[in-house]
């Protein structure tokens, strides 16, 4: 099977010899970029199988790189992980209604970086379930065609929009979504919901689905995703 080939860009050389040097020693190919338009030059060649991206780069900016990307139809399928420091959040929120895939901060544990990329890898031969196939995770079951939800096998009572939400977030595992990516998609017309009353949805959902309720995680700053 062909290595699967991760581009890697990060300005700094020190952590992008330390991501180079981690990630072959798992196998990976790693390509480098130290700029954003060393990125977008790669892009170019041959497709990575995903692109780890600093986002505070010289000249291009990551945030831009990830726009560049996710917005030409032949580069928007790759997978993005985003490299940040502390108190981006704000950056982060962008970078993921962009379309990135996922985030981490910088200092990063090995450990921790490879398993959110092989996660990303993962996710994106994992084909997304049918928007009205039943989902199943543990002992809770989601059936979108009949709007209901049982958790160990008893039906739990949800408003409309309570159940939009936990459907989004459980269809999509691991993903993190912003409040305003949940608001665009779970909006119906006769529905306002705004950022803030996602939160009040979600400590009602965590209510209403008792120790299950802990699986719908609070990103801090960011927004919220089904562990
Ligand atoms: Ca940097």
């Amino acid at each position: 099977m062909a290595k699967e080939s991760i581009l890697v860009v990060e300005d700094e050389d020190d952590i992008r010899e330390l991501l180079r040097y981690n990630l072959a020693k798992e196998g990976l190919q790693v390509i480098g970029a130290a700029t954003g338009e060393e990125a977008l030059q790669a892009v170019q060649g041959r497709l990575p199988d995903l692109i780890l991206l600093d986002l505070m780069l010289p000249g291009i900016d990551g945030l831009e790189v990830c726009r560049i990307i996710k917005g030409a139809p032949e580069t928007r399928h790759l997978p993005i992980v985003m490299l940040t420091a502390k108190g981006e959040e704000a950056d982060i929120v962008a970078g993921l209604e962009l379309g990135a895939d996922d985030y981490i901060t910088k200092p990063f544990s090995p450990r921790v970086l490879l398993a959110r990329l092989r996660a990303a890898l993962r996710r994106r031969s994992l084909p997304l379930p049918p928007e009205n196939a039943p989902l199943k995770t543990g002992e809770l079951v989601i059936h979108p065609g009949r709007h209901e939800v049982l958790l160990q096998g008893e039906p739990v009572h949800l408003t409309v929009t309570e159940f939009r939400l936990l459907h989004l977030l459980v269809r999509k595992p691991g993903w993190v979504f912003t409040r305003s990516q949940i608001v665009n998609e779970i909006h119906g017309n006769d529905y306002p919901v705004s950022d803030r009353s996602i939160d009040v949805q979600i400590v009602s959902l965590r209510k209403k689905l008792g120790e299950f309720g802990s699986h719908l995680e609070t990103i801090r700053g960011i927004g919220y995703r089904y562990k």
